[in-house]
């Protein structure tokens, strides 16, 4: 589909997904780029039917399907226009919206349906097949939530291991990505690097042991000893350390802190998906790209797809400032 053709300010936006028939229309072009076929008989004609809002009958064979199956709108009874307008709030604004603010501007009836779609909206920011980092990287940990002030102790209740990495684009920022890691463990930051670290890269880490394999691995490493240096983690790799600030500001600021470990993710996939985008030129790129990709993606939890194993249910990150 031609991207020209997307709506490139809010006014277009609201103007052109007004009314469900259009948002249908539109996720119909999503779903059938080529034009209808029919995965029954590849017959090439079909009708919608009103009656069923969604769902469209293949004029050879009679087979109806719904042109939301298989997508994180699947099962929802709530207009499509709404979903626009909430993909549009999470993917237009600079700092994105709590569960609390969309339920307000959709007027949606619970404060759970809002949570449960800016869940399901988060499962569709991650682009299959996306590009690896290149070129030299930065790539540090940080700890999310934590000990109370006051209260010592390291043991890793009620909070989370994050570890970033940053393409490092003059004095500036390229793309960068963003997990929940077990541990700080070699095997375990080694897989992160190698998710997300293109062959043959540069990565540019501290000193801690973790990393002190890469170079073996495919990479070049740069190490800065911070020992060895009269300098602090954040002017050594300046760019790592803004993410993990910009990161925890956001927690606390449009999320008030509270975010669940369980999620995590989620969030982190939510905060790369609109940093990697923050230079885009259009207000509704954002929408554009993740209307395209919610497409192809049924709605799942985050840990079957990182694989790791479902953290405690009820946790929740104390988050100090
Ligand atoms: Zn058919």
């Amino acid at each position: 589909m031609d991207v020209c053709e997307f709506p490139s300010s809010e006014a277009e936006f609201r103007g052109r997904f007004a009314d469900d028939n259009r948002c249908r229309e539109y996720l119909a072009r999503l779903k059938w780029p080529e034009g209808f076929r029919c995965a029954h008989c590849a017959g090439d004609r079909a009708y919608f039917l009103p009656s069923k809002r969604v769902v469209y009958e293949c004029a050879g064979c009679g087979r109806q399907v719904s042109v939301i199956a298989g997508t994180i709108f699947e099962q929802s009874k709530k207009p499509l226009v709404l979903w626009f307008r909430a993909i549009f709030e999470v993917t237009a604004s600079k700092q994105g919206v709590s569960a609390a603010e969309l339920q307000r501007k959709l007027g949606l009836g619970s404060y759970q349906t809002a949570w449960s779609w800016l869940q399901k909206i988060r499962s569709a920011v991650v682009r299959p097949n996306r590009e690896p980092l290149s070129g030299e990287v930065e790539i540090d940990e940080s700890y999310l939530g934590g000990p109370e002030p006051g209260k010592p102790g390291r043991a890793a209740v009620d909070k989370a291991v994050v570890a970033a990495a940053v393409e490092k684009r003059g004095k500036n920022c390229g793309r960068v990505r963003v997990g929940v890691i077990a541990n700080v463990s070699a095997d375990v930051l080694t897989a992160f690097v190698d998710n997300h670290l293109g062959d043959g890269e540069t990565a540019h880490t501290d000193g801690w042991r973790g990393y002190a394999q890469l170079g073996k691995t495919g990479y070049r490493h740069i190490i800065s000893v911070l020992s060895k240096l009269d300098q602090t983690a954040a002017e050594v790799l300046p760019r790592v350390h803004l993410i993990f600030s910009l990161l925890k500001r956001w927690i606390l600021g449009t999320h008030q802190g509270s975010v669940s470990l369980k999620h995590l993710d989620g969030y982190l996939e939510e905060f790369t998906f609109r940093f990697n985008r923050r230079r885009a030129r259009r207000i509704t790129h954002g929408a554009g790209r993740l209307l395209a990709i919610a497409m192809t993606t049924p709605p799942r939890p985050f840990w079957k797809i990182v694989g790791r194993p479902r953290p405690r249910g009820k946790t929740r990150l104390a988050f100090v400032a």
